[in-house]
């Protein structure tokens, strides 16, 4: 399902690697943890104005065309003040302004309201995290956003495409022989209703990416809860490792499309909030397109089964 050009360095080894479905390709080099520029996360952030903090959330953020926010739970759904996707909806996941650690009803409520919220929208589907400011969050209260666009963004995009290629080229499903040749290569973290494995072609640090049984946001209900008790876990294993700032997105198909795709959720570690505003995205990711990677995902993987202590160190 890719292909790798290893390049001895004197110091260690590069790994190029190139999935073929899609052609991204990224390039991991374990040498360059040792740099160790990850810190402790060292900034607290002030509840004081922030737009989605008790009273001002009702007066500083707009409504749908019904007059209403959608509410569940503690979570609170609404349109994007500043879009930029053709319907974006934004969901606040919790009252308190930060959170060290999340109930899983607070996260599956806040899913719930995404898909509420986007339901009924014609294109494709997503629901995305940015989690903490060195991700990309402008905000540092905890909240999702979901986008649904006419024209899919260029990764999912290249997903739906390479998907129906290869069920014309090969007759079977792309996502199937993802999940068996997987279930033998030693990346998977978990394996229940969703298929979890440390991505081998990264798209950021330590990716870990879930492969939904399902295509389309009208399915996503019944799977909110495996959904989001897997994440805990995600994000508790990320802790466990230092990493408190990750992305997440995840992909549907168009309702009434049948790609031959699987909804997919993929969550990259971010550098932790740092004084020196310190990046994790420099030139390879953002002008040659090709993130640098520090950790092996068989390494990942390999981390998260004994964190587990489902293997021995
Ligand atoms: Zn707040």
């Amino acid at each position: 399902m890719f292909t790798e050009r290893i390049v001895e360095t004197g110091k260690g080894r590069l790994h190029f690697r190139r999935e073929t479905l899609t052609g991204l390709s990224c390039r991991i080099s374990s040498e360059r943890i040792k740099r160790g520029i990850d810190q402790a996360c060292s900034i607290e952030y002030s509840p004081e104005g922030c737009p989605f903090c008790g009273g001002n959330l009702t007066s500083d953020t707009p409504v749908f065309a019904d007059g209403r926010r959608i509410l569940v739970g503690e979570s609170v759904t609404f349109p994007n003040l500043y879009p930029f996707a053709e319907w974006h909806t934004v969901t606040v996941i919790s009252r308190e302004h930060t959170v060290s650690t999340f109930s899983m009803e607070q996260v599956a409520d806040a899913f719930t309201g995404q898909l509420e919220s986007l339901e009924g929208h014609d294109g494709y589907p997503s629901i995305n995290w940015n989690f903490l400011p060195s991700a990309g969050a402008s905000l540092a209260h905890p909240h999702l956003q979901g986008l649904v666009d006419s024209i899919p963004s260029p990764l999912a995009a290249r997903y739906l495409a390479g998907s129906e290629e290869y069920r014309k080229e090969h007759g079977r499903n792309y996502w199937d022989d993802l999940r068996k040749t997987e279930r033998r290569a030693g990346r998977v973290l978990m394996d229940g209703g969703i298929l979890w494995l440390a991505n081998p072609v990264p798209l950021g640090e330590k990716e870990i990416r879930g492969i939904l049984p399902i295509s389309r946001l009208s399915q996503f209900s019944p799977l909110i809860k495996d959904l989001v008790r897997d994440l805990l876990q995600i994000i508790s294993f990320y802790k466990e490792l230092g990493t408190h700032a990750f992305n997440l997105s995840l992909f549907f198909d168009k309702e009434g499309c049948d790609h031959g795709f699987s909804a997919f959720c993929s969550i990259i570690a971010r550098i932790n909030p740092n004084q020196l505003s310190l990046s994790d995205s420099a030139f390879m990711e953002r002008l040659h397109l090709e993130p640098v990677i520090l950790t092996m995902p068989e390494d990942l993987a390999r981390m998260y089964r004994q964190w587990k202590g489902t293997e021995s160190t």
